[in-house]
């Protein structure tokens, strides 16, 4: 299978490090395409803001915008029928018995890149870019640049192809994730992942921090204010 080199697919949630990768792809590479998953989430505020970033994201940065191609939402019900989680339904968020946050979902990123692999096979496009990183993650182990890197491998004999899986936040934290859009788009991108992507677990939009929208106390929320009070004292 012959792969356009310059070519990506993006893992796009609507979240703060999807959006980051998303502008990291659009400085890379000469045609960039998003991809994002519905299974069966406790809210919708994380996908209700992918267009609305997007939409954005086009107007402010006309470059990138001639870059930018179709955006994919794959529907994966099945997901959300077989795992019985925080983030698929209305339980309290905490720690479980295997020393994972409830809001594990047991191979999600496994199951997401594999699919981002069939329609990037499907496109030829050789880079696949996702968010996960091991430096302050909730210990998922499917964030873990093992993980990829074996998935890599899979998806690539599995297919009889070479994907690249790109994992540009791998190493660094939510304060150098900031730091990393700065340099990507200034100060502009920076306001734009603040003011319009999600990341807090309870869907909560109403409420305006420093660093976002969010509730202010889910896991979620606390990771990105302390990441966004690191980078805003210069610690990334
Ligand atoms: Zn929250």
């Amino acid at each position: 299978m012959a792969l356009d080199d310059s070519r990506a697919l993006v893992l796009f949630s609507g979240g703060q490090d999807s959006a980051t990768c998303l502008a990291w792809a659009l400085e890379r590479f000469e045609t960039v395409e998003t991809i994002g998953f519905t299974y069966g989430q406790r809210h919708s505020v994380e996908m209700d803001q992918r267009p609305i970033f997007l939409d954005a994201l086009r107007a402010g940065f006309p470059d990138w915008a001639r870059r930018l191609g179709p955006d994919t939402v794959l529907d994966l019900a099945a997901l959300g029928q077989v795992s019985e989680t925080a983030l698929t339904r209305e339980t309290e968020i905490a720690m479980t018995e295997a020393g994972l946050p409830s809001t594990f979902v047991p191979g999600r990123n496994l199951i997401f890149l594999t699919y981002a692999a069939t329609l990037a096979y499907r496109r030829g496009i050789r880079h696949i870019v996702t968010g996960v990183c091991e430096t302050d993650y909730s210990g998922y182990p499917d964030c873990r640049d093992d993980t990829i890197k074996a998935l890599q491998v899979a998806l690539n004999l599995g297919m009889e192809a070479r994907f690249v899986l790109e994992t540009p936040l791998m190493w660094i934290d939510k304060a150098g994730t900031w730091a990393l859009a700065e340099r990507l788009g200034g100060a502009a991108l920076v306001e734009l992942i603040r003011d319009t992507t999600h990341s807090c677990y309870l869907g909560v939009r109403d409420r305006e921090h420093d660093w976002g929208h969010g509730c202010g106390t889910c896991p979620a929320c606390e990771l990105r204010a302390k990441g966004w009070e690191r980078y805003r004292a210069g610690g990334a």
